[in-house]
């Protein structure tokens, strides 16, 4: 079956979607996304996703071209069309065609381009990786520090996981004067006494949509939370780890540049948060 994909209102074939070679996405990463994940063909958090779009789009000055209706109703065709039950979408909008490369903004009225595509993933919750967890390698966080904007500048991330993947691991986590920032592409958290420990919300990081959702549950479960920074040192000798996003729920990490966490086997805060998270979404899900 072909994919369907949203091309600024237009539902068309993966092949027959063309954006120009001037768009500022593509020539300046001059763009912002969202990942939303579908269970049983319903939306997860889907008002956090389109509160977080609105943030980032208004931090940079793009115009946002729908409204909350359009891009939900969108969504919603796209897991339709592409007979999606467990899987993401992936929503991109762009400053548009500037008409040519320049440094500086096109013209107000320049239409934004927006994006978007699905990924089918049957029984995406029940991934095995959630029995045996994650191991990581620290690397520098050498990004810009708008980390709280959503933007497609995705290179440095992506070389970090190419060079946990060489190392034979599978993921990174970023660390900034000492102290863990956040995974390549999720938030990280660590367990000590109970205690669920994470870095607080600043521009130092993105604000997690699964963060905010998995805080809260835990909260309600009367859990003790700590937002705070803390050292690769600090999670090793943690009695968990763990991180959350969007396509990857609760994940435990097992393992920090070669140290085991804890057991070395997923811990009991991480697999609990996985299990009321999913219960929540699924129950919340639109
Ligand atoms: N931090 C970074 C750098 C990310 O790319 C992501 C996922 N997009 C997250 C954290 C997790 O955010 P969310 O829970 O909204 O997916």
């Amino acid at each position: 079956m072909t994919r369907i994909v949203y091309l600024n209102g237009d539902y068309l074939p993966e092949t027959e979607a063309r954006v120009s070679i001037f768009d500022r996405g593509f020539v300046m990463a001059d763009a912002v996304y969202e990942v939303t994940s579908v269970l049983d063909g319903r939306l997860v958090d889907f008002p956090g996703h389109m509160a977080r779009l609105k943030r980032s789009l208004g931090e940079l000055s793009i115009r946002n071209p729908l409204d909350d209706d359009a891009y939900l109703a969108a969504h919603r065709r796209l897991v339709e069309e592409n007979g999606i039950t467990d899987g993401m979408i992936y929503l991109q909008v762009s400053r548009g065609n500037g008409g040519d490369r320049d440094f500086v903004f096109p013209p107000e009225d320049t239409p934004p381009t927006v994006v978007m595509f699905t990924w089918n993933k049957p029984g995406m919750a029940d991934t095995p990786v959630a029995q045996t967890g994650l191991r990581v390698i620290s690397l520098p966080d050498i990004r810009w520090h708008r980390r709280d904007i959503k933007t497609v500048q995705l290179l440095y991330p992506s070389m970090a996981k190419m060079q946990a993947k060489a190392a034979g691991k599978d993921d990174a986590w970023l660390v900034e004067d000492g102290f863990v920032t956040e995974g390549t592409s999720n938030n990280a958290y660590i367990v000590k006494n109970g205690t669920i420990i994470t870095r607080a919300l600043s521009n130092d990081i993105l604000h997690g949509i699964t963060r905010a959702a998995v805080l809260r549950m835990a909260d309600e479960a009367q859990m003790k939370i700590e937002e705070r920074n803390f050292t690769i040192a600090e999670a090793q000798d943690a009695d968990e780890a763990f991180i959350t996003s969007a396509s990857m729920f609760v994940m435990p990490v097992v393992e920090i540049d070669d140290a085991a966490v804890g057991t070395g086997k997923p811990g009991r805060v991480a697999a609990r948060l996985r299990e009321i998270y999913l219960e929540e979404s699924r129950k919340a899900a639109i």
